[in-house]
């Protein structure tokens, strides 16, 4: 499903990725932790083509990805701290914008799945409204919903909950939790720990741009392997 091979990426003489390999079955749901700085953010930013890397190897759904394959960056939707909707578009029109221009569908079959994509969010309510007019919980969950109206096969999360106050990020964690229930393949930079244990098969802990540990929950949160992961949970927890 996703392959990735000996990956490198630096910023001039900065290497952020540093030799990292990994796979992810079909269905699979990855959190992925670590330190400000150790290349969480690079890392999912270069699975979807937001950054070249500079070595190494990434396969999505056996097909190697190149710049020159953009279609294979298709699979994939990717939800970010920050919200990053059309201000000037109402929030139907923010999840039919990329179906209709992109993907060149029908406008009503484009609706039509916006309107249940926003049922399953719970926002069907608010689909004129803009997005000024949403709470930040609510924004994000539509963020949610317009990546998902692309039909991707894999959803990428960079930190999707921390820019929220706390009372709006359980809303927004049930929904992801809804989705690792259908099955969608998904890699969850987060840092809520408790959500990483209940809902990943798998964590991985980043650190100096390299994956050291990728484990089931059990193992990294009840009897994490190096001190250096037992530190850094002591610190978050
Ligand atoms: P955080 O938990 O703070 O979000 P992170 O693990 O996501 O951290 P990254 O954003 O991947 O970390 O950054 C890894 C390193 O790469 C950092 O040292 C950062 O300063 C550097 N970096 C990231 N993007 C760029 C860029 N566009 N240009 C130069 N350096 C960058
Ligand atoms: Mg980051």
């Amino acid at each position: 499903m996703i392959k990735a091979k000996n990956i490198c990426k630096s910023f001039t003489d900065l290497e952020v990725l540093s030799n990292v390999s990994f796979a992810v079955k079909q269905g699979e749901v990855i959190s992925i932790i670590g330190p400000s700085g150790s290349g969480k953010s690079t890392l999912l930013r270069s699975l979807i083509g937001l950054e070249k890397i500079n070595s190494g190897q990434l396969f999505i759904e056996g097909t190697q990805v190149k710049d020159d394959n953009k279609i294979a960056y298709r699979k994939m939707g990717m939800v970010f701290q920050g919200f990053n909707l059309f201000p000037h578009k109402t929030v139907l029109e923010n999840l039919i914008e990329a179906p209709l221009v992109v993907n060149k569908e029908k406008k009503a079959l484009a609706i039509k799945r916006a309107e249940n994509l926003l049922k399953k969010v719970g926002l069907f309510d608010k689909k004129n409204s803009y997005p000024a007019q949403l709470s930040g919980g609510q924004k994000q969950r539509v963020a949610i919903a317009r990546a998902l109206a692309m039909k991707p096969d894999i959803m990428l999360f960079d930190e999707p909950t921390s820019s929220l106050d706390p009372e709006l990020v359980g809303e927004v964690l049930t929904v992801i939790k809804d989705l690792a229930d259908e099955n969608i393949t998904m890699l969850i930079v987060t840092h809520e720990m408790g959500f990483a244990r209940d809902v990943s098969d798998r964590v991985f802990f980043m650190d100096q741009g390299k994956i050291i540990s990728d484990t089931v929950p059990e193992k990294i949160f009840v009897n994490p392997e190096s001190k250096r992961i037992q530190t850094f949970l002591t610190k978050i927890l």
